[in-house]
């Protein structure tokens, strides 16, 4: 297991120190990780840079096989890495499994981008002169990354930004250093270049990351994480006025409306809720379900969801893990406490283990739009339920939120699509409930981020446009 930075190549000690890396379902401590200072930081963003010409001008071939023979390594190795997935998030084994294969896709899918990259070319209107589209890399780039897919949302910035000619910085979550470590091994195994991937790990992370963004060669941030802390992040950006992508919050709705299926709304809403154990940017936060349906949909859901056998992930029979840390726990505890207040039922759960950093799966029925469980971010398994008459009204309701990065809408084909096209949000699943692909564009409107991952889009994110004019 490797416990340490990672800078220009080499494996190294933090001149911080060390923290301290928990197992959420048992509060063991499974590692102490290297603590990075401001002026580890700072090294790292100079060995991207001294790394930068050179990988720039790597062939895209070349850059490419690198990119597949990481995707090759991980995969052959999905399950000591999903082992470690679960050892530090707490999540469930199915879900771990799950975000180290779609992890892993990143690099294939990136690898086949990297030699796709296509400019323009064009006669001006006037005839004088052709113009040329290039593009080239953006620059050193630094990512960062939260604690509830720790794998997957490094890859989704490591590999489009090397597939572009992009060296990088990855700066993980705190609670979750060891799986991204444990993917930039791979990449050294692969045949990683020294300096192209460097990785990070500043406990004191306000300061580290400004001076890493106040860096002169610093020509782009990546960021995944809350919308909180992702407005901070675009204000230091400014000051040197770096690219910035943001991934951030969401409050993702989810409407049932009349006509609808209820079975495939439910085994829908299974998974848009209870994937990753609730702690995904993409977890149904709320359901609108039609008053035609609602009790039926509430009764099911509450089956389902009571069925899942919840314990350590490591455990493959439980399908519903821990929460990443206690404070997380009791985070949703208060939510749902507080939800209680403002008048919802409890149909399930509803009360946190005593034990580990578990919360079990909950179903409130009775809630209101507007109150706390509808305009806050859960971020675990609850399912909080608004009954619906009009839907006009609910398609209101979805939109009633700064957030806007996916929403999930069931109902006869055709009603459910023109209703999707009314929903601000960046994604949204149609009678299907897991929407997250290498080949799709993720990301979201309104506070909820700038910029897509995955994809076409993806790569782009880390390329400049540059013009060139060419005398006839
Ligand atoms: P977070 O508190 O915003 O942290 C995300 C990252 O930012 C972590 O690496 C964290 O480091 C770092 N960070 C925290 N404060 C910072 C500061 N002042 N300056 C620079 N960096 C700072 O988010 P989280 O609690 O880990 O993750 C949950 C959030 O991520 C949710 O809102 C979720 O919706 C969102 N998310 C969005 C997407 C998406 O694609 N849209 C995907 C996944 C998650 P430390 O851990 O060291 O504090």
């Amino acid at each position: 297991m490797r416990h340490q930075l990672h800078i220009d190549g080499q494996w190294r000690d933090g001149s911080a120190g060390t923290f301290a890396v928990h197992d959420p379902s048992t509060g063991e401590v499974i590692a102490d990780f290297a603590n990075a200072s401001t002026e580890d930081c700072i090294a790292a963003v100079d060995a991207a840079a001294a790394a930068f010409d050179s990988w720039a001008a790597t062939a895209p071939r070349v850059r490419a096989e690198l990119l597949r023979a990481t995707f090759e390594l991980l995969s052959s190795e999905r399950d000591d890495l999903a082992d470690l997935i679960v050892r530090e998030n707490g999540k469930a084994w199915p879900d771990a499994v799950g975000e180290a294969s779609y992890a892993t896709e990143f690099f294939r899918w990136f690898s086949e981008e990297a030699v796709r990259v296509r400019g323009d070319f064009r006669l001006a209107p006037a005839g004088d002169k052709h113009i040329i589209v290039d593009a080239q890399p953006i620059g050193v780039s630094v990512l960062i990354t939260p604690w509830n897919f720790p794998a997957a949302m490094a890859t989704r910035k490591i590999a489009p930004a090397l597939a572009a000619g992009c060296t990088v910085v990855l700066k993980p979550a705190g609670e979750t250093p060891l799986t991204a470590a444990y993917i930039i091994d791979a990449m050294v195994r692969a045949g990683l270049p020294d300096g192209v991937v460097n990785l990070v790990t500043p406990s004191d992370v306000g300061p580290a990351v400004s001076a890493m963004l106040h860096h002169p060669a610093v020509r782009k941030l990546s960021f995944t994480g809350s919308t909180e802390v992702g407005r901070i992040l675009l204000h230091e950006s400014a000051d040197q006025v770096i690219s910035a992508s943001m991934e951030l919050g969401g409050n993702a709705p989810f409407l049932v409306l009349p006509g609808a299926d209820l079975e495939q709304a439910v085994a829908g809403a299974m998974v848009a809720k209870m994937r990753n154990g609730g702690s995904a940017c993409t977890a149904a936060n709320r359901f609108y379900v039609h008053r035609s349906l609602h009790d039926a949909f509430a009764a099911r859901l509450a089956e389902e969801m009571g069925a899942m056998p919840m314990g350590p992930g490591l455990d493959r029979a439980n399908r519903l893990g821990a929460l990443v840390s206690l404070a997380e726990r009791d985070k949703v505890a208060r939510l749902v406490e507080q939800g209680i207040t403002e008048g919802a039922r409890v149909e399930l759960g509803g009360e946190p283990s005593a034990v580990g950093a578990f919360y079990p799966a909950t179903v409130l029925t009775g809630v209101e739009h507007g109150g706390t469980l509808t305009s806050t971010e859960v971020f675990g398994p609850v399912a909080p339920i608004v009954v619906f008459d009009d839907v006009d009204e609910a398609v209101r309701m979805a939109n009633d939120t700064i957030y806007g990065l996916i929403a999930y809408v069931y109902g006869e084909p055709g009603a459910a699509l023109q209703v999707a096209r009314r929903l601000d949000a960046g994604m949204v699943g149609v009678n299907r409930a897991l929407v997250s692909d290498p080949a799709a564009p993720f990301g979201g409107m309104k506070q909820s981020g700038l910029g897509r991952e995955g994809a076409e889009e993806g790569i782009r994110e880390f390329l400049e446009e540059q013009y060139l004019a060419i005398e006839l």
